[in-house]
């Protein structure tokens, strides 16, 4: 053996040396902390001594580093119907010529005109530590237009502005609902605490599957894994995607996982044996968020699918949105007798459908154009002989009625066997995430 002991004794000035090496080493990263702290802390609205500009998180330009340290205040602004950047300003205080320089390097990297009503616009105003607010003078603004971008506007100490985008990096989080369905499903997971453009987003997601209206039952189980994007000081800044989704309805449990392919552009959702949710055509072609499909009171004097009428009836509200549901050409679009205004598409395949009793037609829409699946083609209304508004709803075969209830058609897309292994990790590694969640519950 020729290796050294692990342990020898170490001569004394060695070991000293060590040692102030470790101290230096922990003074270095104590100031390297202080630094940090210094200059990436959260966005706060209180007035503060600091040698910060405007906070931006984790990015700030190099030459705003040293600009003196002062007191800010922060006010916040929210853009109203029809006020411009330099109207507000203006009512601020601010003299036209300070905002113009500042409007000037704003659409450098940002065009004001893009702005919408309801932004949230904050204003910093500033006096040097140790003067007094009648120094104050106003150093730029911030913005945030995207959830990942932040707009910032900084005055200079020559008087004049410079402007950056800088990225706000977002977190996700996982977050689990598994519920029983007590009303209908857009209650069910509204209540759970899913945001409403989510529970949209699952609802369409099982609209090809499920008839909202008939096939939801009390007792029916929801679970979904989703995420939600958070800024960096831990407040919500968007909504994040549906990872998981399970409907467990009249004791089946239809599961999907979210997983895209290397040559796939967009995500699906797949089911155990890799078959994807999408149909070639909806069960659910309007806006399932919206259909008053609460229990007990889903009488219709003519729902379902009998020898006498063809189709089905979804009783909504007027105005609910009406989708095209699955990929086609327009081949009718006008009134009709009974069915009042009615729309025809022809899905290839044989396949066709008529949405009948519309309040109207999507603006610009005629006979030969394409429509694409989801997209809203005219609202509920009671048009024809209807005795409230509903949408009927038929979907024909070879020319032959199919009832939409029975109709069980194929997948759109099915992952290649190449593709199962790694989709398999994949569905473990969320069912994972799912449990533990559940576990922490
Ligand atoms: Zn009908």
């Amino acid at each position: 053996m020729t290796e050294q002991p692990i342990m020898t004794e170490q001569p004394k000035a060695k070991l000293k040396s060590r040692r102030s090496f470790v101290l230096v080493s922990f003074i270095f990263i104590l100031c390297a902390i202080w630094g940090f702290e210094n200059y990436y802390v959260p966005d706060e609205n209180n007035a503060r001594i600091s040698a910060r500009p405007v906070p931006a998180r984790p990015f700030i330009a190099p030459q705003w580093l040293n600009l003196p340290p002062m007191h800010r205040q922060p006010v916040e602004v929210v853009l109203e119907k029809g006020d411009t950047l330099m109207e507000m300003l203006g009512g601020r205080g601010i003299d036209a010529s300070t905002a113009d320089k500042a409007l000037d390097a704003l659409r450098l990297v940002y065009d004001p005109r893009r702005l919408q009503e309801g932004q949230t616009i904050r204003l910093l105003f500033e006096y040097p530590a140790g003067a007094t607010q009648s120094a104050r003078q106003f150093a730029g603004l911030d913005l945030i237009p995207a959830p990942t971008e932040r707009v910032i506007v900084r005055r200079l100490n020559n008087d004049q502005f410079e402007a950056v985008i800088a990225n706000r990096p977002l977190t996700d989080r996982p977050f689990l609902t598994d519920i029983e369905i007590t009303s209908s499903l857009y209650e069910a997971a509204r209540a759970s605490g899913m945001a409403p453009k989510l529970v949209l987003r699952l609802i369409q997601l099982f609209s090809f599957t499920v008839d909202f209206q008939r096939e939801i039952r009390q007792g029916d189980r929801l679970e979904v894994l989703y995420t939600r994007r958070f800024d960096p000081n831990g407040a919500i800044a968007d909504e994040g995607e549906i990872l998981f989704a399970a409907l467990t309805n009249k004791g089946e449990r239809k599961a999907y996982w979210q997983y895209k392919t290397n040559e796939q552009t967009t995500v699906l959702y797949y089911d155990i044996q890799g078959k994807s949710m999408t149909r070639l055509l909806m069960k659910t072609p309007l806006d399932g968020a919206r259909l008053s499909s609460r229990f007990g009171i889903r009488k219709h004097p003519i729902l379902g699918y009998t020898s006498l009428h063809r189709g089905v009836d979804f009783a909504a509200r007027r105005g609910t949105p009406i989708y095209a549901a699955g990929d086609g050409i327009i081949t009718a679009l006008g009134r009709e007798g009974d069915w009042g205004r009615r729309i025809r598409i022809e899905h290839g395949q044989n396949y066709k459908t008529l949405y009948a009793h519309l309040r109207n037609f999507a603006s610009g829409l005629k006979v030969g154009d394409r429509v694409t699946q989801g997209q809203i083609i005219g609202h509920v209304g009671s048009s024809g002989l209807a005795t409230g508004p509903h949408l009927h709803y038929e979907i024909t075969h070879n020319n032959k009625s199919v009832n939409p209830l029975a109709l069980n058609l194929p997948a759109q897309n099915i992952l290649a066997t190449s593709h199962m292994a790694h989709f398999a990790e994949h569905r473990q590694t969320l069912n994972k995430l799912a449990a533990e969640l559940a576990a922490g519950l």
